[in-house]
């Protein structure tokens, strides 16, 4: 039996976030990462698999717009870094206080759209957790199995998804660096530990999937690691 991992990216919502979605390749059980927005194109994307478990990387807004819909609609349970309560916390109380989501760098640029306005009459997640994960943690789906790194700076709540070959990195780990860390409670010497910890301990031939945009490896970015310390961000 070949247990090879399948992925499918599926890309929603004003700041274009990646929901990943795997499963082995000789089965249709499979975990969501990440259900950005649009929950019924997202059920649409997997109504051929068996949705076992939605996980999120962690609990900024751009991550997790669909959820309250989307759980609904394939019925699975919700698994997040226990963290994620409180940085949900914090991004809604942000947003009611100044009536849109805090999109970092491109906020001003996005405001005009309307595109992250908060919506009065939208339904948002309310920030239970089915299933807290802690780090070392296996997340499992038929033969697909997940291993939980507990990778905070971006966000104190963020989690990288391993499995053999591939790393699912959230805002985490991007082609050519770290996760912002501008974001209220993020830290940058906290996410270059949490990225250094990913680029020594996996094969250079590793994909790494991140949260927004194109795919890379680690065989090339792990150089760069002494370029974004002294960078500083
Ligand atoms: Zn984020
Ligand atoms: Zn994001």
């Amino acid at each position: 039996m070949d247990h090879g991992v399948v992925l499918r990216r599926i890309v929603t919502g004003a700041l274009a976030t990646n929901t990943w979605v795997v499963h082995a390749s000789d089965g249709s059980d499979a975990v969501l990462v990440d259900p950005g927005d649009e929950p019924e194109r997202l059920a649409a994307a997997v109504q051929d698999l068996r949705i076992r478990a939605i996980v999120l990387t962690h609990a900024h807004w751009d991550h997790h717009l669909a959820l309250p819909l989307l759980a609904q609609l394939v019925d699975a349970p919700v698994l997040a870094h226990r963290a994620a309560a409180e940085v949900w916390a914090h991004e809604l109380q942000q947003a009611r206080a100044t009536g849109h989501w805090d999109a970092g760098t491109a906020t001003a640029d996005l405001l005009p759209s309307g595109r992250i306005q908060l919506d009065p009459d939208r339904e948002l997640w309310t920030g239970r957790i089915d299933h807290e994960l802690a780090d070392g943690e296996l997340v499992t789906a038929g033969e697909l199995t997940l291993h939980v790194r507990h990778t905070p700076g971006h966000s104190p709540d963020g989690i990288t998804l391993a499995m053999p070959g591939h790393l699912l990195t959230g805002d985490t780990l991007f082609p050519g660096g770290p996760g912002l860390t501008g974001w209220p409670l993020s830290d940058f010497p906290t996410i270059m530990t949490s990225v250094e910890t990913l680029l020594t301990g996996y094969a250079p031939t590793t994909s790494i999937h991140p949260g927004h945009g194109p795919s890379t490896t680690i065989a090339a970015e792990a150089p760069s690691l002494p370029d974004w310390r002294r960078r500083g961000w």
